[in-house]
């Protein structure tokens, strides 16, 4: 059989870092999602991003209590982008469905990915119809940043888009390919191709907790999505070099005639420092430009691995029967503040 034609496998991946308050609010949410689709295994999987809060104790306890749950941590925090790719890394069959650990993505419509995903689509993306909690400015930046890379790049990445999205076994397998280390994952999702449709939801508050990606944070990780994903900025300097040889050719001109005709003394030491200083700025601009992009070359040439494993645990029990799920999973969540004993 055809593996991409199987839909019975589905694993959630949630890249938590510092979530010890979201997390025992979310599990029981994802749970009872998963209890709503018919004729479907599913686990879930944790990748603790190198938590310093507990978080991950409180994820041995949720595993203990729940034999579908498996478990990664990485060995100090790599960032979301790497603690995904590590979780997608060991989804090697079935589907994968990206959730938040905080419960903006809210787990309740998982049933409607899967329904889009057996209709034949590899990639189902939640947009988000409203963005509740985020201040204005993230709004702003957000919808300034979707489009510039719009016109800077020819990868599609839809506007209003996150993580949250279901992916089906043979994008799953493509995406495995892509081993750059600046990793843009909303860039490599629409890179890879295949069939994609759009499923709007409201995106919920934080459950609990802060958010890890302030302004400056957010600012680099467009950084990485403009130069991961278009060269576009390295041929500015091209532009602006030409534009402005030409300016000066004419204005050389306007000089050696004005010269000939009326013989005019020389003057202009405000226009000279004006030319110089901004020629200046442009070059380091310039400059900074193609230091981005070496910076970039360099970490790709040195080849590290994209994120390191601490522990690995993989669900207890495998995957359940369909139609037969295992006793108490849904009711254990209670355990989760004995689950520091455990290991
Ligand atoms: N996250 C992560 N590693 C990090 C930062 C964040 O795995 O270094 C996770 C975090 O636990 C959450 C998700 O990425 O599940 C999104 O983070 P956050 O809610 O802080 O970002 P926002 O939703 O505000 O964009
Ligand atoms: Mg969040």
């Amino acid at each position: 059989m055809d593996p991409g034609s199987r839909h019975d496998l589905l694993t959630v991946v949630v890249a938590a870092h510092d979530e010890v308050e979201a997390l025992p609010l979310l599990h029981p949410r994802i749970r009872d999602a998963l209890a709503r689709v018919d004729g479907l295994r599913t686990r879930v999987l944790y990748v603790d991003d190198g938590s310093g809060d507990g978080t991950w104790e409180v994820l041995r306890g949720i595993a203990v209590a729940d034999p579908q749950v498996a478990l990664l941590r990485l060995s100090r925090n790599f960032g979301k982008e790497a603690a995904l790719t590590a979780g997608l890394d060991r989804v090697t069959e079935g589907a994968a469905m990206i959730l938040d650990a905080d419960g903006q993505d809210p787990p309740e419509l998982i049933p409607e990915f899967v329904a889009r995903w057996r209709e034949g689509w590899d990639d189902v993306y939640g947009t988000r119809v409203a963005r509740e909690g985020e201040g204005w400015l993230k709004r702003a930046t957000a919808a300034a940043f979707y489009r510039v890379m719009r016109r800077l790049s020819h990868t599609p990445v839809p506007a209003d888009t996150g993580d949250y999205r279901l992916l089906s076994p043979r994008l799953l397998a493509a995406l495995r390919e892509l081993r750059e280390r600046h990793r843009f994952m909303k860039g490599l999702f629409g890179w890879v191709g295949f069939n994609r449709i759009a499923l709007p939801y409201r995106r919920a508050p934080r459950l609990a907790g802060r958010s890890k990606f302030g302004l400056w944070r957010l600012w680099n990780l467009a950084l990485e999505g403009i130069t991961s994903f278009s060269t576009a900025p390295l041929r500015v300097a091209t532009y602006v070099g030409l534009f402005t040889a030409l300016a000066a050719f004419v204005g050389g001109m306007t000089v050696v005639a004005k010269t000939l005709l009326w013989g005019d003394p020389v003057a202009g030491w405000p226009t000279m420092m004006v030319v110089i200083l901004f020629l200046g700025g442009v070059q380091l601009i310039a400059l900074g430009m193609i230091g981005e992009y070496l910076g970039r070359l360099y970490d790709e040439a040195k080849r590290r691995p994209i994120y390191l494993v601490d522990a690995w645990q993989p669900a207890a029990a495998g995957v359940s029967c369909p139609g037969q799920p295992s006793e108490g999973g849904g009711h254990a969540h209670g355990a989760s503040t004995a689950g520091g004993q455990a290991g």
